[in-house]
């Protein structure tokens, strides 16, 4: 089946408003509490410029408008995942084109960010969603894997980002990057239902 990706990028939008309260709190316990803005108004540009350039392929208008525009450690970091997905998706817009996609987008992150497993960041959520995929698992297992790796982050210590300065503050709540990644896994099982 092939991937409607303005579908998919407005889903996530959707789930970010709601999510948007959510997010900020969890980085206000753990870093400056800007996520849940920065990811808002990131998404709100990418859906403004959607409509704006009717034609173009809807990651390659988020990939830009991440990586030029969004500020904190996410934006760009968040704007690379855009970037692979959507050169993955401009090859094979399908199930499997999404999930080279997303493993080359954790890839471009780790390389940058330098996350490895269990640092409580969001390569928490992306890493089991892609380990599910590439089992064969279909997007509600990835989706699935992905909130599931967010939540566990709740019992790890920071060793990456502004959360690593706080210690133990940060324990008993999930990180905001982790959360906010899994959204977009969630949002492509929902835009399937
Ligand atoms: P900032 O600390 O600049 O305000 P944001 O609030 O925009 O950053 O984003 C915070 C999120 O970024 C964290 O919850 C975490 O998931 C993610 N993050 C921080 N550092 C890294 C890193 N080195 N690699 C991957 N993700 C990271
Ligand atoms: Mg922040
Ligand atoms: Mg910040």
């Amino acid at each position: 089946m092939s991937i409607d990706q303005r579908r998919l990028i407005q889903t996530y939008a959707h789930s970010v408003h709601m999510a948007h309260d959510t997010l900020t709190a969890l980085d206000q316990l753990s870093g400056d509490g800007d996520f849940g803005d920065n990811l808002r108004e990131g998404i709100d540009q990418v859906t403004t410029a959607l409509d704006a350039a009717p034609t173009e392929l809807a990651f390659t208008i988020a990939a830009r408008v991440f990586l030029d525009e969004v500020g904190g450690t996410s934006g760009p970091l968040i704007g690379l995942l855009f970037q692979e997905i959507a050169h993955a998706l401009a090859d094979d817009n399908s199930e499997a084109g999404w999930a080279a996609g997303v493993r080359e987008g954790m890839a471009a992150i780790q390389r940058v960010g330098e996350a490895q497993a269990g640092d409580r960041t969001m390569v928490d959520a992306l890493l089991p969603a892609c380990d599910a995929l590439a089992a064969g698992g279909d997007a509600h297992a990835s989706a699935l894997a992905a909130l599931n790796g967010a939540k566990a982050t709740a019992s790890l210590r920071a060793r990456r980002g502004r959360a690593s300065y706080v210690g133990e503050r940060v324990l008993g709540a999930p990180d905001p990057g982790a959360v906010g990644v899994a959204l977009l896994f969630w949002s492509r099982a929902k835009v399937l239902e």
